[in-house]
């Protein structure tokens, strides 16, 4: 504390000072920074070019002059404290602004290094080194910093992790951070194998090095019900001093988007594809118990004002479960909830909860979520979810399902529209058989089968008996009455498995799979005592005629053109009777006539004039 004295110019030593020898003046020059020597007179004893331009004095005039006069008073004033302790013996680093010679503003760091010789202090070196490129990058990184921070705290399911070469994180910013167990304050300025627990830093670190080498890494991560997307990449704040960022993206929802996407995708599929509606309820329940992560979800239909159907369930519907459900409007079910309101619901099972809330409760379930299905303007069922736990069905998902329901109704309501449109396409408004068009689909098929498995196909071709003279009678509605009756009593007589067709006018044509000519003979014998057994009201009693014909080796034309033709013998023959293409009956074997349709009180038709029989050129076209 004795030096203090040469701060005082009066104290100054007026010795002379020795010269700079020229090596040593080239060394200094090298230093890329400003360099003196103050020796404890705080006389200037050494300087390089640097130091001498920065205070506008020659090397010359440097030399020997009073820090005070190269400085300036209030600079000393300054810097006062630090050369005290230089001259005490300690090291001394500060920071300065400083005003170059061209008028610009300088970050410098500035260090003091006591010359200690014989136990005395000497003097001390000066160095100054401009830090201002390095300042302004650690403020432009502190600047990124802030934004990372600010970015992270405001968007919400995220958090940015920012580290360095060492692994250290930077940052570590944002609230979801706290979902994977950890905090800001542990996590930063901490290496990540200190502070990471488990084995989680030798996990990370191979990505964390990958970013660092300038790689994009990422990977999922399930934390409970939510998925989180990591993702690692480099930062360039500046050249040298890159670091790793780490983001994490909560993806719960948008995975859950895609899946429904993915399931809307599948279902236009299905419904591009014809599925029938209860093939779209199929995919409907096991792709919203996928989607909703649950222990079962159903597709049910609204039948009457307390009753519904289970069209579709997955896992499939239990045995101890019935398809038809009859329930009170004060069940506290989901899905009676929305047969009741018409909303979507959610409930949580409770022991008084009615009947099928009991039902549900022995079947082991706690809650469950249902939305309506409007098809074409009415409520057609719901969609409903079920679990085993009590908080496996919310409120929240019973919000999604209500979404997913809307468009289930697109698809359902799509599929019923079309299967409608068809069904009245194939089949005839009269009869409610299946009409012409259907018949020569199904034939198709029929003939296929038969060609391919080497069985029967029979077909029989039935006509009514001078069903003109019915119209001629008693007009065109009884005969389309009749009509009607005789198609109601043609289909009691078939199969279930046979198609019985309107083929156009009276005429119809019945097919029986795996049946050969003789066993079709005997059904057409039942069709036409069916006819002739009973009569048609006022139109009191009508005959058939029909032609029988059997293939193997079918083709659609064929068949129908050689049953066509045992039905012109059958005519030929006096009508109410059956005939076997390639099978003529002697006359004497035909059957007893039934009571004969005698609506002009004619004689029975046995004795119609043969010229009426004008039918196989009618035909002849079909076999094309
Ligand atoms: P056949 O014993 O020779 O079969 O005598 P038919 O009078 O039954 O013969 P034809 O085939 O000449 O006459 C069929 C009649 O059926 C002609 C037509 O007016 C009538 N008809 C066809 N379709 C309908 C229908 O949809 N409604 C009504 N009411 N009549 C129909
Ligand atoms: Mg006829
Ligand atoms: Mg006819």
């Amino acid at each position: 504390m004795t030096n203090f004295s040469p701060l005082s110019r009066d104290d100054a030593d007026p010795s002379p000072l020795p010269e700079i020898p020229a090596q040593l003046r080239a060394v200094l020059n090298g230093i890329q920074a400003l360099v003196g020597y103050w020796d404890n007179g705080l006389r200037n004893r050494l300087a390089n070019d640097a130091y001498c331009e920065w205070f506008g004095f020659s090397p010359q005039q440097l030399h020997g002059m009073h820090i005070r006069d190269v400085l300036g008073e209030a600079v000393l004033e300054a810097n006062r404290p630090y050369i005290e302790r230089a001259l005490a013996g300690e090291a001394q680093q500060f920071d300065r602004t400083l005003v170059d010679p061209a008028g610009e503003s300088r970050f410098t760091e500035v260090t003091y290094t006591p010359d200690t010789r014989d136990g005395a202090v000497q003097g001390f070196f000066v160095q100054v080194t401009d830090i201002t490129e390095r300042v302004l990058a650690d403020r432009r990184r502190q600047r990124d910093m802030d934004r990372y921070r600010a970015l992270a705290r405001s968007v919400p399911g995220v958090f940015v992790l920012l580290f360095d070469a060492e692994l250290r994180y930077l940052i570590a910013e944002g609230q979801e951070l706290e979902t994977f167990g950890y905090r800001r304050e542990e996590l930063e300025g901490q290496r990540i194998q200190d502070v990471l627990k488990g084995d989680l830093a030798a996990e990370l670190e191979p990505r964390y090095r990958a970013a660092l080498a300038g790689r994009e890494v990422s990977w999922s991560r399930q934390i409970g019900h939510r998925t989180y997307r990591l993702n690692a990449g480099p930062v360039y704040s500046d050249e040298d001093a890159a670091a790793g960022m780490v983001v994490a993206v909560d993806v719960t929802e948008r995975l859950q988007q895609q899946q429904v996407w993915r399931a809307l995708h599948e279902l236009a599929t299905e419904v591009a594809r014809n599925a029938a509606p209860e093939d779209i309820s199929e995919r409907v329940a096991a792709i919203v118990r996928g989607l909703f992560n649950v222990d079962s979800a159903a597709v049910v239909r609204f039948t009457g004002a307390s009753s519904a159907e289970i069209v579709a369930m997955a896992p499939t519907l239990p045995p101890t479960l019935s398809r038809r459900q009859i329930f009170a409007p004060t069940d506290e079910s989901a899905t009676v909830r929305v047969a009741v309101t018409g909303k979507p619901a959610h409930v949580v099972y409770r022991p008084e909860g009615g009947q099928v809330a009991e039902q549900m409760r022995a079947g082991g379930f706690q809650s469950a979520a249902a939305a309506p299905i409007r098809v074409r303007g009415s409520l057609w069922g719901a969609v409903s979810l079920t679990s085993k736990s009590r908080t496996g069905v919310t409120e929240a998902m019973m919000e999604r399902l209500a979404q997913f329901a809307e468009l289930v109704e697109i698809a359902i309501g799509n599929t019923e529209a079309r299967t409608d449109l068809e069904q009245q396409a194939t089949t005839d408004a009269l009869s409610g058989l299946p009409n012409r068009r259907a018949l020569e689909r199904h034939l198709a098929e029929q003939v296929a089968v038969a060609g391919s498995r080497g069985t029967y196909l029979s077909a029989i071709v039935l006509d009514i008996d001078h069903f003109k003279r019915i119209n001629d009678t008693y007009g065109h509605l009884m005969g389309d009455v009749v009509l009607a009756e005789v198609a109601a009593r043609l289909r009691t007589v078939a199969r279930s498995k046979e198609i019985v067709a309107r083929f156009g006018g009276e005429e119809f044509v019945w097919l029986l799979p795996e049946t050969d000519g003789a066993e079709a003979l005997l059904a057409a014998e039942r069709a036409r005592k069916a006819i002739a057994s009973e009569p048609f009201g006022d139109a009191g009693y009508l005959t058939i005629s029909a032609g029988v014909c059997e293939q193997r080796d079918a083709t659609a034309g064929s068949l129908l053109d050689c049953a066509d033709r045992a039905l012109y013998e059958a005519k030929n023959g006096g009508r109410n009777r059956t005939s076997r293409y390639g099978h003529p009956t002697p006359a004497a074997a035909q059957s007893t006539p039934a009571r004969q349709s005698t609506p002009a009180g004619q004689a029975p038709d046995a004795t119609e004039p043969r010229e009426a029989q004008t039918k196989p050129e009618a035909r002849t076209t079909r076999g094309a």
